[in-house]
């Protein structure tokens, strides 16, 4: 079947559903195996020397894991993609597969912040030197890059101030140098909201935590290629060269365009061990059936919480991509559907106290570091993730003591607008 011409509603539910001709049946198995029988030895061995694709070991594929890689690759039309036990595992297994100790990586410097910790102290202690510009502008990224820089990469809506990056001019300045663009879509839900492979992207990473699961049932990660970068223009000897770990296997001439995918599978998978299990692999294909009709609802009543919200005389100010106001509102506009986000972010009028006290009285929404889950989710950076900063790094990180990160869920908007305003009044913000 060739998804490409399917619409996105479509693929979300059929691509990777390959009916199982013995059993006929609808939903997609879940293989709780570790390992496969081989039908003989050179069948076998074939399979070790990658001359022939089958099922190995779980950490390297799994039936029901491959059937949520594809549908992952459809969702965003990729020549593949591979599945991990996390965001954070997708992001090392891409960085890894890329650059090597003495080599560095640029980056948009509006980073989640467990990326920013990957970045500055793991990856660095593997000698992988990550160079942060001070702004997301194409000409900021460039001036960092050098003949050593094996990748570009950008968040496509960063987190937590929901900033959007020019993401076609990153991709120019990504290729001129001769690097993938690499692109961290967590936002961008699955491709539902933003597809940066229309953009210029070559390779995508999402924490499948958030909305592609979207009921805060499974950690996962996923990292989809583009099929886009030319791998043999000299500078990526990891992919177009001898391969150590395969009697010298150049992986870009076995493998052509989807290389990349490969040697995140034959090298980093099998060497780190980042594999998801098929059941989390099975909670995310679930989830992926009804992933735009999700995110539809969460989008929508991120608006009608941010109208509610600034008209509030609790609130201080209100920080929503779909407002004109918001400094990345164009570029919202060009990048994502809906030009919006299920994400908002809030300052309330009062102190740190009575913000806590706010967050504590609330009955619905739930207080938790999470997004994308069918519960709305409220977070309190100030006593929680950026609790252990001083005072100056919480301005830079833009984080006050009373602002909160609004994720909306599946519920009814307005019982969310009652649970806020008996919680203002709670805290003697009304
Ligand atoms: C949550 C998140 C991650 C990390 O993903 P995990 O699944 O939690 O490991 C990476 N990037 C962004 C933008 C995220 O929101």
């Amino acid at each position: 079947m060739d998804y490409k011409k399917l619409k996105f509603e479509t693929r979300q539910i059929h691509a990777g559903l390959n009916h199982e001709e013995s059993t006929g049946s609808r939903g997609i198995a879940i293989y709780p195996t570790s390992a496969y029988r081989f039908k003989s030895c050179d069948y076998a061995a074939n399979l070790f020397e990658l001359s022939e694709p089958g099922n190995i070991y779980t950490r390297l594929q799994n039936p029901t894991t491959s059937a949520y890689e594809e549908r992952m690759a459809a969702l965003y039309g990729g020549v593949g993609a591979m599945a991990l036990s996390s965001g954070m595992a997708a992001l090392l297994i891409t960085f890894t597969s890329l650059a090597s100790a003495g080599e560095n990586i640029v980056t948009s410097p509006f980073l989640y912040g467990g990326t920013y910790n990957q970045f500055r102290h793991t990856l660095r202690r593997l000698g992988i030197e990550v160079r942060i510009a001070s702004d997301p502008t194409p000409d900021s990224l460039a001036a960092l890059i050098d003949e050593n820089t094996k990748a570009v990469f950008a968040e496509s809506m960063g987190n937590p101030t929901c900033a959007v990056p020019d993401l076609e001019g990153i991709a120019k300045v990504a290729h001129d140098a001769g690097v993938p663009f690499v692109v961290d879509n967590t936002f961008g839900a699955g491709g539902y909201l933003c597809n940066p492979f229309d953009w210029g992207a070559d390779i995508i990473v999402d924490s499948a935590t958030k909305w592609i699961n979207g009921h805060g049932t499974a950690m996962g990660g996923i990292i989809v290629d583009n099929g886009s970068f030319p791998w043999n223009n000299g500078r990526f000897p990891l992919i177009d060269g001898p391969s150590e770990g395969y009697h010298g296997l150049n992986l870009y001439e076995a493998f052509g365009n989807a290389a990349f995918i490969v040697k995140c599978r034959v090298d980093g998978q099998r060497d780190m061990g980042t594999c998801p299990s098929a059941f989390d692999s099975y909670l995310m294909l679930l989830g992926l059936e009804t992933l735009s009709l999700r995110v539809r609802h969460q989008v929508e009543s991120t608006r009608r919480l941010a109208e509610f919200l600034k008209e509030s005389p609790c609130v201080k100010n209100v920080s929503y991509v779909g407002f004109p106001e918001h400094p990345s509102h164009d570029n919202a506009a060009k990048y994502f559907r809906f030009g919006g986000s299920a994400v908002l972010n809030v300052e309330l009028k009062g102190d740190i106290d009575t913000t806590v006290k706010f967050v504590e009285a609330l009955e619905l929404a739930a207080h938790m570091t999470m997004i994308g889950d069918s519960i709305t989710v409220v977070t309190h950076p100030a006593s929680t993730t950026h609790k252990q900063l001083s005072e100056a790094d919480l301005k830079t990180a833009g984080v006050t003591p009373t602002l909160l990160r609004i994720s909306l869920g599946l519920e009814d908007v307005e019982d969310i607008i009652a649970d806020f305003s008996q919680a203002f009044c709670k805290a003697g913000l009304c």
